[in-house]
């Protein structure tokens, strides 16, 4: 057997069967029964020296990125993911095959948490380094797919969990908020949600520009991960800074009109308002400019 069939070999032996999957890795193609509801399509590519240092990382741990991400954008949505395809472009080193097999088994672990089949992609080798693309396909549910674009003026904002320092090791290992998003948009009305990846003030900004209105934050209400207080002790900067640009924290943000709130289960964080315009953050009584790269600093 060529290494790359015996690569598909090892692939399709791995592949759990799912009723929407009626040909699975291995033919030419793979083919999903059509279901009713719109289908949701995501890719994200990472790439070492980017999105990860494969020098430093686990490839478990990159390949559960590679899956996650694409989770993320799925939840982002309020879809189901469905299946998932994957293309890699390995570097030309010795161990390139049980590079393969590790970043699919990071990929299946974090997969099989929302019962996505891996149902087919391509690996190739080249004198450059990883690189790992990964497309996800979904679906809305009966209540349809949120979209950035719905956000007015009055709605509350709010996001699923604390931000800011990511890099110390959630940008890997996050859980996409794929159950919270189902749960959430099950039982209230959601006007604009967005998943966390540029950073809070970067994403909430991509909101406010698609649904043409504005917002004003309340420092005290933005939740502060541990990690952010960690990564300000050897910035300098403020723990609220990392929380506001750090990125990568894959939380959701969300828009919920003032009739609805009462819906909204207390565990997640309002941290502000839609306005007609502006875009700003209160720090006690005095408000700040925001920008989708964070606060402008008094002395800059
Ligand atoms: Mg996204």
């Amino acid at each position: 057997m060529s290494g790359e069939f015996a690569y598909i070999e090892w692939l399709r032996k791995r592949t759990p069967t799912h009723p929407r999957v009626l040909i699975g890795p291995g033919d030419d193609c793979a083919a999903l029964a059509p279901g009713t509801r719109p289908l949701l399509v995501t890719t994200d590519m990472l790439m070492d020296g980017t999105d990860f240092l494969l020098a430093e990382v686990d490839p478990r741990r990159i390949g559960r990125k590679a899956m996650a991400v694409n989770l993320s954008d799925i939840a982002a949505m309020a879809g189901v993911p469905i299946a998932a395809v994957v293309s890699v472009a390995l570097p030309q080193i010795t161990n390139a095959r049980k590079l393969a097999e590790e970043l699919y088994l990071g990929m299946r672990e974090m997969a099989d948490r929302f019962q996505v089949p891996i149902v087919g992609g391509d690996t190739n080798s080249w004198d450059g380094k990883l690189v790992i693309s990964v497309t996800l396909f979904g679906e809305a549910t009966e209540r349809g797919s949120v979209r950035r674009n719905g956000a007015k003026p009055g709605d509350w904002l709010y996001v699923t969990g604390p931000l800011g320092g990511s890099i110390l090791g959630r940008h890997l290992d996050f859980m996409p908020r794929i159950a919270e998003a189902l749960a959430l948009h099950e039982a209230v009305d959601l006007d604009a949600m967005i998943d966390i990846s540029d950073g809070l003030s970067a994403d909430l900004h991509h909101i406010l520009e698609e649904s043409g209105c504005g917002a004003t934050l309340d420092a005290d209400a933005i939740p502060i991960h541990p990690d952010a207080i960690l990564r300000s002790q050897s910035s300098g900067r403020p723990p609220l800074e990392h929380a506001l640009t750090d990125g990568e924290d894959f939380e959701l943000i969300f828009a919920v009109s003032p009739e609805q709130i009462h819906r909204v289960p207390s565990q997640y964080h309002r941290i502000g308002v839609c306005t007609p315009s502006g875009y700003t953050i209160l720090e006690g009584t005095t408000p700040r400019p925001l920008t989708p790269r964070g606060w402008i600093h008094p002395l800059s």
